[in-house]
């Protein structure tokens, strides 16, 4: 189940008739996360034997000393009220959505009482979907800013506030987009900037930026750069192409499935999301996305919605 390359049908299911043959109770939800969470098979934590049952409550039991392990603790399904099935659901829900879906379409999907606790599951599988891809960019990479409009928390009536983006973004031979990263400087124009293309960007790749003075230090740190000054350009946009191309689809996701319903404390996450999505458009299979972030939902940590709303 935790392959490398998953395979529709094997490894996650294609269609929804398939989901629901998948997955008709919490046993087999349970079942299928335990496969995720040991790709290599269960192993007991106490004594390092294989053989388990399994006991409801989203338990293994050691066949061979007893010991109880969750497949769930520690991920964003620890400790929930909810059933592991009604999770399936929404996220199944949320993946098959080639655009996602705001908090009220989840709400409206599922049912849920109430539109807070469709706003909390919308973050927590954010947070699930922040793990996407440790890969580093590589090749060619535009670097540079871009703002967004957003909210402030807390100020009713929508006082709008502009957010700088850093964002990095691969351009291959037929300057085709590839995989996003983003990341919110603070201060805007600090050389995190600078922190946040080492961590994301391979040594050695190529860099454009537009030539603001911290970017000069990127050859000293590994990186070839390349940098074309803004206001010697005849069109702005056409200094850094795919930035440009990603904001406006970013605000364009912002506007269509958010519905500007964006605070500033929580753009991180709805960022993280993006990315998620961004980096894998071009998968035809939407099962494939469900089991991404199942993988990754098992293996991060619980928040508590009064942490959210912190
Ligand atoms: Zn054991």
């Amino acid at each position: 189940m935790g392959s490398e390359h998953p395979t529709g049908g094997v490894n996650y299911p294609r269609t929804y008739q398939e989901f629901r043959e998948w997955f008709p109770d919490d046993a087999a939800c349970l079942d299928y996360l335990g496969q995720l969470r040991w790709p290599h098979g269960f192993m007991c934590p106490a004594c390092g034997k294989d053989r388990y049952w399994p006991t409801g409550k989203a338990l293994f039991m050691c066949a061979d000393c007893g010991r109880k392990t969750s497949a769930t603790a520690g991920t964003i399904f620890h400790r929930s009220h909810t059933p592991l099935s009604t999770w399936f659901a929404a996220i199944w829900f949320v993946t098959s959505q080639k655009n996602g879906v705001s908090a009220l379409g989840l709400q409206r999907a599922l049912g849920f009482g109430s539109y807070e606790t469709a706003w909390a599951w919308m973050q927590k599988l954010r947070r699930a979907m922040v793990r996407p891809d440790r890969d580093l960019l590589s090749g060619v990479v535009e670097l540079d800013q871009i703002y967004v409009g957003g909210r402030s928390a807390g100020k009713k009536g929508g006082s709008t506030d502009k957010v700088v983006i850093t964002v990095a973004v691969e351009r291959d031979r037929r300057q085709r987009l590839g995989r996003v990263r983003f990341h919110i400087p603070e201060p805007a124009n600090s050389h995190e900037q600078l922190d946040f293309a080492r961590q994301v960007i391979e040594p050695g790749s190529l860099i454009r930026t537009d030539g603001l003075l911290m970017f000069r230090q990127l050859p000293a740190m590994g990186y070839r750069h390349e940098f074309v000054r803004g206001h010697q350009a005849d069109d702005i946009t056409e200094v850094l192409p795919g930035v440009h191309r990603v904001a406006s689809l970013l605000k364009r996701w912002v506007a269509g499935t958010l519905h500007h319903h964006v605070s500033l404390e929580h753009l991180p996450y709805y960022l993280d999301e993006y990315a998620f999505r961004f980096n894998r458009r071009n998968s035809t299979a939407r099962g494939m996305l469900f089991y991404r972030l199942l993988q990754q939902a098992v293996a991060t940590d619980p928040h508590p919605l009064t942490e959210l709303h912190a």
